[in-house]
């Protein structure tokens, strides 16, 4: 194996999308050890990772689910201890135990165990943008204050990290882009499944249409986020606190391909890509291994197969979330919170078949909109502004939107 030691791993949210393919990873290379697993409500995949990777623990959501789980690894013999509830999930992630830890919870929800491992140090393995939309500025400033390592899993800031110099990053970006000789950060994104479709088709969009990604499968709520491209958007801020820039520093670019998954422009007229195929095991395994690299089980590229390679702006009439995110990314720390917790909810209830899917717009706007507060310091300020955000949203579904 390429891996420099021992690593004992806690990955938040081990039933999703990310966390199978991480626990993927892992059984390709000798090296990493898993100490704890989580997830919300799966006991029944909970259970087959437990057999398979033996964790010290396994952290579900509640106690009824907790039991199933503690039943079904009874009658398999297995030792792992399980555990539930929000404090379980910062306790396994901040375990002294614990070196790395792969954050890959969805939404707001992860926020608190990521930071619980920063605060003890640990290398921190971001899946879950939602926690740098909500807390950037205190989230970085805790990375710095503990000496945390942050490492990126987003595919796109995990290619700008890999076309970004080495040397710039302990333990996070402190240098600004133009002092590493950047001009420019450009974000891809494939557009979505929506791309070309006419746009006064887009309220009859149905859930199925949504959460069918053509390059890249994922979880659901990522799904309805890459249709409605608020995904790109909480990827443009999250990209701004990761990499220690400013909006006019990033440019987003479509390239529906899904090839290159982001690129840095230096002064000089460079530009350095990242490319693979649409694999979320490459990113996975850069981190994990970094800085050496080992097998991902991720076929190579064959560009000889590639029929095109397609670049052009986003139209933001096609794509309004994004502007609203990217407007929310200047505004500051209070918009972005608010606007991450207003989509949970209409993106959960177009899930839900309760609203349209250009309502998520509307919602979004709207609860964005009426917003009046201050600049959060503090978790305590930025989760009283999410749950404000929530509220307000839920109670426009409620009301049918008008
Ligand atoms: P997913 O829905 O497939 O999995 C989410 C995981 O979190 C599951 O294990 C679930 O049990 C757990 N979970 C959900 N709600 C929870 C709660 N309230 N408390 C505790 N655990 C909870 O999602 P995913 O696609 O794996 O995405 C995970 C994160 O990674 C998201 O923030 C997403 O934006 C990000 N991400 C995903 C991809 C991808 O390809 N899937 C790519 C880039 C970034
Ligand atoms: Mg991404």
């Amino acid at each position: 194996s390429n891996m420099t030691s021992m690593q004992r791993l806690c990955v938040l949210g081990s039933t999703g999308s990310i966390g199978v393919n991480t626990l993927d990873v892992v059984s390709r290379n000798s090296g990493i050890e898993v100490f704890a697993l989580t997830a919300h409500y799966n006991y029944q995949l909970m259970c087959q990772q437990c057999l398979a990777f033996k964790p010290k623990y396994a952290v579900m959501a509640d106690e009824p689910t907790a039991k199933l789980l503690q039943e079904q690894l009874n009658t398999h013999d297995c030792k792992t201890q399980v555990l539930f509830g929000p404090q379980a999930l910062c306790d396994v992630a901040s375990a002294s135990e614990v070196d790395v830890v792969m954050a890959a919870i969805v939404g707001a929800a992860g926020l608190a165990p990521t930071l619980a491992a920063v605060e003890q140090g640990k290398k921190i393995l971001l899946a879950n943008k939602e926690a740098l939309v909500m807390s950037g500025r205190l989230f970085i400033e805790k990375v710095k204050q503990h000496n945390a390592i942050l490492l990126p899993i987003d595919s796109e800031h995990n290619a700008i990290f890999q076309a970004l110099p080495l040397d710039a990053h302990t333990p996070c970006y402190t240098k600004t882009l133009t002092e590493q000789g950047v001009s420019k950060i450009l974000l891809t994104g494939s557009g979505g499944p929506f791309l070309t479709r006419a746009l006064d088709t887009l309220a009859d969009v149905t859930v199925e249409e949504a959460v069918s990604h053509p390059n890249w499968s994922m979880g659901q709520k990522i799904s309805v986020d890459s249709a409605t491209m608020m995904n790109k958007g909480l990827e443009f801020i999250e990209a701004k606190w990761m990499f220690n820039c400013q909006a006019d520093d990033i440019e987003v670019i479509i390239h529906p391909q899904s090839i290159i998954h982001s690129m840095v422009q230096y002064q000089d007229g460079s530009v350095i890509a990242q490319m693979g195929n649409p694999d979320m095991r490459t990113p996975i395994a850069h981190a994990l291994a970094f800085p050496n690299r080992i097998d991902a089980g991720v076929a190579p590229l064959d560009f000889s197969k590639l029929a095109q390679f397609s670049f052009c702006k986003p139209d933001f009439a096609r794509y309004p979330n994004l502007k609203l995110a990217i407007d929310a990314c200047a505004d500051g720390q209070a918009a972005t919170t608010t606007l991450n917790a207003a989509n949970e909810v209409s993106v959960a209830a177009f899930l839900a078949k309760k609203i349209r899917f250009t309502d998520i717009y509307t919602i979004n706007a709207a609860v964005l909109s009426a917003l009046v507060c201050t600049e959060p310091n503090t978790l305590e300020e930025i989760m009283a502004i999410d749950f404000a955000a929530r509220q307000s949203a839920e109670q426009l579904i409620a009301r049918g939107l008008n």
